[in-house]
């Protein structure tokens, strides 16, 4: 809006006339007192101000104006009369205003003017709220950017806190934040800490990993900085995902060396007790077979072969306990060769079907098969996973097993029963040491390390191995391994 400021009514109607015909907005003031007062209380785009008026003259009135903060960039444009002398315009200049005009006024002139000041008001204006738009964005982001930096911190000090070397690397791997206990490790931080040279390489799993995208989990030994004791850590790495990305990584080594030091005692102790075991046993198993072909009648022959069943079952128990404690670093040690293994497993079925009479046991096998592996412990697998079989099986009498070469033109061994079955969220589980089903414990009696030694040795032979089960419907435990040739 535009406001005229002069005494002379006509002079205002002729101005205001000429103003809104140009379309401008347009306020009056017949004094310079109430310019003032308009002035305060409206946000004007220019003020016309006459310069002769009677009490407060248009330079007064433009000195209050350039005085006060509200009003003082609101331009302004002297009406003085023709004979005006230079002093006063320019005395109009320094007080703030920005031009003028001489009466009579020329329209031309004063549209031209009120035009460019108008355009210059507007600009300002825009400039102004730009600025404010761009101070509010400044403001805003200043706040993220300390919210930012305070959670950072807040991570950082949670991060430094917990007992745990904690990291985390970009989407290529590259680790780009450490918690202070990585530096008792590691010099750097793109370094991982110094592992033990007979444990697994972290940097070669770790590519491994990152190609699958997918979560690394390892035990290894790592020392710290300057130290030659090597401590077990449980290492994990766990991809952070955005819609189907990984964008991040994070880690943390956890120290299980005292959980380690435990299951070392407590394998050593079984080793131990296992050991000391069986040589009574094996006595008492000798001592048996020769009561048992000395004795004669019926009823104490029917005694010394269920002594010598019972003396057998304790035996294997023993064995068994034996092999888990025998393991170096989770390892068995045996002496691999060609094996006919149609044959053992033949053998093997038929020995098993004498001890368990009252089941049904039977072998489906086309050709014979050469793997290479330990005789032995092949056995022992089958031996296994038939007497599970015989064991978790109440009502139903029959076991089959199935042997096969496969579509990838391995091995293939299945033990098939009837049985109680396995829940789905157990079926990995069973092959963990000392793991039994919590429902099985009313069937039959175990240590739970019959499978774990099945894995341990399966694993030892290049094999791949697995359960299929349903609760109530029954097992079907197999292995696949390499062929070394077809007969
Ligand atoms: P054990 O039989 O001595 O308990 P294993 O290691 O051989 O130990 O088996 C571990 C567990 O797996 C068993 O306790 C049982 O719960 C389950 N399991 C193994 N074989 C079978 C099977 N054929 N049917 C149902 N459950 C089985």
């Amino acid at each position: 809006m535009i406001l005229i400021v002069d005494d002379k009514p006509e002079n205002i109607f002729s101005l205001k006339s000429i103003l809104q015909l140009h379309s401008f907005p347009v306020d009056t003031a017949t004094s310079g007192e109430e310019a003032l007062k308009k002035a305060l209380k409206n946000s004007y785009a220019l003020i016309i101000l006459d310069v002769q008026m009677p009490g407060m003259d248009g330079f007064e009135v433009a000195n209050y104006l350039s005085d006060n903060s509200i009003t003082r960039d609101i331009p302004i444009i002297f009406l003085s009369a023709v004979n005006t002398e230079k002093k006063f315009i320019t005395k109009g200049y320094s007080s703030g205003a920005i031009d003028y005009i001489v009466k009579p006024i020329d329209p031309d002139i004063l549209i031209l003017k009120v035009k460019t000041f108008y355009r210059l008001y507007e600009q300002n204006r825009d400039l102004l709220a730009a600025h404010e738009k761009l101070h509010a964005e400044v403001e805003v982001r200043k706040k993220a950017q300390q919210q930012i930096q305070e959670k950072a911190k807040d991570l950082d000090g949670i991060l430094s806190s917990i007992p745990q070397i904690a990291f985390t690397a970009g989407p290529d791997g590259s680790i780009e934040y450490v918690n202070k206990h990585w530096y008792d490790y590691s010099p750097s931080l793109s370094q991982f800490p110094n592992t033990h040279p007979d444990d697994t390489c972290i940097v070669v799993e770790w590519k491994k990993m990152l190609l699958a995208c997918a979560e690394l989990e390892l035990e290894v030994r790592i020392s710290k900085l300057a130290q030659e004791e090597y401590k077990y850590h449980l290492l994990r790495v766990v991809p952070v995902n955005e819609a189907g990305k990984t964008v991040k990584w994070v880690g943390t080594f956890t120290e299980i060396e005292e959980q380690k030091q435990a299951l070392k005692r407590r394998d050593d102790f079984v080793g131990m007790v296992s050991h000391e075991l069986k040589t009574p046993l094996t006595s008492i198993n000798g001592y048996m077979e020769i009561i048992d072909a000395a004795v004669e009648g019926e009823e104490m022959k029917f005694f010394t072969s269920r002594i010598l069943k019972q003396v057998g079952r304790l035996h294997n128990l023993i064995s068994e306990l034996l092999d888990v404690s025998k393991m170096k670093n989770g390892k068995l040690e045996f002496v691999m060769e060609e094996v006919n293994v149609q044959q053992v497993f033949a053998a093997t079925v038929e020995m098993l079907q004498d001890i368990y009479p009252k089941y049904t046991i039977t072998y489906k096998a086309n050709a014979p098969v050469i793997v290479w592996g330990n005789a032995q412990r092949l056995e022992q697998v089958l031996i296994n996973l038939i007497s599970n079989a015989v064991k978790y099986s109440v009502d139903a009498k029959n076991i089959e097993i199935i042997t096969n070469i496969n579509e990838e033109g391995k091995f293939y061994c299945g033990v098939r029963d009837w049985g109680i079955g396995i829940p789905a969220d157990k079926q990995t589980e069973v092959f963990s040491k000392f793991y039994r089903v919590a429902d099985s414990r009313s069937f039959a009696q175990g240590l739970g390390i019959g499978l774990y030694i099945t894995a341990e040795i399966l694993k030892l032979h290049n094999a791949d191995f697995g359960v299929d089960s349903k609760p109530g419907e029954g097992s079907l435990f197999y292995f696949t391994m390499p062929v070394l040739n077809l007969l």
